[in-house]
C-alpha cells in the first residue's frame, strides 16, 4: 500500500515537472533594446518566441524611427548632410521664397498639426519656430527673451500661412522669417510607424517609450494589461496614478522634462502660441488614445489649452485624459475610471473631470 502511494507521488511529481518545462520552454522571450533620437532616449521591448525575430523586428522599427526623425529635424546646421536631409530644414530655408517637395510622412504630419490648430482654437501651432528659438530650448543655453523679441517673433507664427498643397504634396511657409517646429509630431508619428513596422515582422506584444510617449501593442507579457505610472510633476521617481493599458498610446508633455529655472520662475517648454510664453494651469496631460500620432499633438495642445478646457475638448475628441494642475490636483475623465488605479499618495487632491 504504501509502495503504490509512493509511486503514484513520483508520477505526480515527474508529470509536474514535464508541465514545468514545458511551459518554461513555451515562456514569451523578451528583446529590448535602447536609442538616443529625437532629443530622447527610446526604449522598444518585444515579446515572442524567437528572439533573432525580435532583433531585426526592433532594427526595422528603429530604422523608421530614425527615418522620420531625420525628416522632421530642424536643428542640423546649415551645410550638412542632416540639414539636406530634412524637410523640416528645407521648408524653413525656403520660408517666403517658395514651396517645397516634401516625404508624404513629413505631409501627413503638417496636415495632422493643421487639423490641431483648427479643433483647438489655435493653441496648438507648428509655426511656433521663431519663439522657440528664442527661448533658445533647443540649444545649451535657454533663457527668458525680452518681450518685445516675443511680439516680434509672435508675428511670424500663423499656421493659415503655412500652404499645404496635397496634389503636388509641397509645403510653403509664405513669410520669410517664418519656420516649422515638428517637436510637439514627430515623436508620436514616429512611434505610431515604428508600431507598424513590429507588426509587419510578426510581433504580437511590445511596449514603445519614447520619453513620456508610451504605445503599447497587445498586453503584456503575462497576458495581463501593461501597468503605466503617471508621473508625479514635483517629485521625480514619485508616481500619482497607475494607468492599465493594452493596445493604445499614452502620451504625457509635462514641465518638468525640458525647463530651466530663472527669478524662481519655472520656465518651459511648451508655449502658448497666443502669448509666446510657457502655458501655465496644468503641470502635467496624459492623452490615452488608440494612436500615438494624435496623441502626441494632443498632450501638447490640451496642456496649452488649461485644465478645464482640455477635458471638454479631450471629451469632445474621444480620447482620455489626464490632468495634473498648477495647483497639484488629480484631474481625469471619467471613461477612464475603471483603468487608472490612484495611488494614496494622490488620493486626498484627486477629483473627477
Ligand atoms: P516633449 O517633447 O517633452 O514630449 P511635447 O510633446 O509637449 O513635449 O512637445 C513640446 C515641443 O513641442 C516643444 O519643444 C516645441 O518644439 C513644440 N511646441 C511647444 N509649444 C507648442 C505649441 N503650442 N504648438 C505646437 N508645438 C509646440
Ligand atoms: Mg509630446
Amino acid at each position: 500500500m504504501k509502495n503504490r502511494a509512493i509511486v503514484w507521488l513520483l508520477l505526480a511529481g515527474f508529470l509536474a515537472a514535464v508541465f514545468g518545462l514545458f511551459l518554461y520552454l513555451r515562456r514569451p522571450v523578451e528583446y529590448r533594446s535602447e536609442q538616443f533620437l529625437m532629443d530622447t532616449f527610446v526604449s522598444i521591448r518585444v515579446y515572442g518566441r524567437d528572439r533573432e525575430k525580435l532583433r531585426e523586428a526592433v532594427t526595422a522599427a528603429f530604422t523608421e524611427m530614425r527615418r522620420i526623425a531625420e525628416l522632421s529635424n530642424r536643428f542640423p546646421p546649415t551645410g550638412t548632410a542632416e540639414h539636406r536631409t530634412s524637410d523640416v530644414c528645407r521648408i524653413n530655408d525656403m520660408a517666403g521664397v517658395g514651396a517645397v517637395r516634401v516625404d508624404q510622412d513629413v505631409f501627413s504630419m503638417l496636415e495632422s498639426a493643421r487639423a490641431f490648430h483648427d479643433l483647438t482654437g489655435g493653441a496648438f501651432d507648428v509655426t511656433v519656430g521663431p519663439v522657440m528659438d528664442l527661448w533658445g530650448f533647443g540649444g545649451k543655453k535657454p533663457h527668458v527673451p525680452k518681450a518685445g523679441n516675443i511680439q516680434d517673433a509672435l508675428a511670424l507664427v500663423d499656421n493659415a500661412r503655412l500652404i499645404l498643397d496635397r496634389k503636388e504634396r509641397t509645403a510653403f511657409l509664405e513669410k520669410a522669417g517664418m519656420s516649422l517646429d515638428l517637436g510637439a509630431v514627430a515623436k508620436g508619428y514616429a512611434t505610431e510607424r515604428a508600431v507598424l513596422a513590429l507588426k509587419r515582422s510578426g510581433v504580437e506584444k511590445a511596449l514603445i517609450d519614447a520619453g513620456g510617449n508610451i504605445r503599447v501593442l497587445g498586453k503584456s507579457a503575462g497576458n495581463n494589461p501593461w501597468r503605466i505610472g503617471i508621473k508625479n510633476p514635483s517629485r521625480e521617481g514619485d508616481i500619482l496614478a497607475v494607468l492599465s493599458l493594452e493596445d493604445s498610446a499614452a502620451v504625457t508633455s509635462g514641465d518638468y522634462y525640458r525647463y530651466f529655472e530663472s527669478g524662481g520662475i519655472r520656465w518651459h517648454h511648451i508655449i502658448d502660441p497666443r502669448t509666446g510664453y510657457p502655458a501655465r494651469g496644468s503641470r502635467s496631460v496624459t492623452v490615452v488614445a488608440k494612436d500615438a500620432g494624435p496623441a502626441d499633438v494632443l498632450s501638447t495642445a490640451l496642456f496649452v489649452l488649461g485644465p478645464e478646457k482640455a477635458l471638454e475638448t479631450g471629451k469632445k475628441l474621444g480620447v482620455e485624459v489626464i490632468i495634473v494642475t498648477a495647483d497639484g490636483r488629480l484631474l481625469y475623465t471619467l471613461g477612464i475610471r475603471n483603468r487608472l488605479e490612484v495611488l494614496d499618495s494622490a488620493r486626498h487632491r484627486h477629483d473627477q473631470g
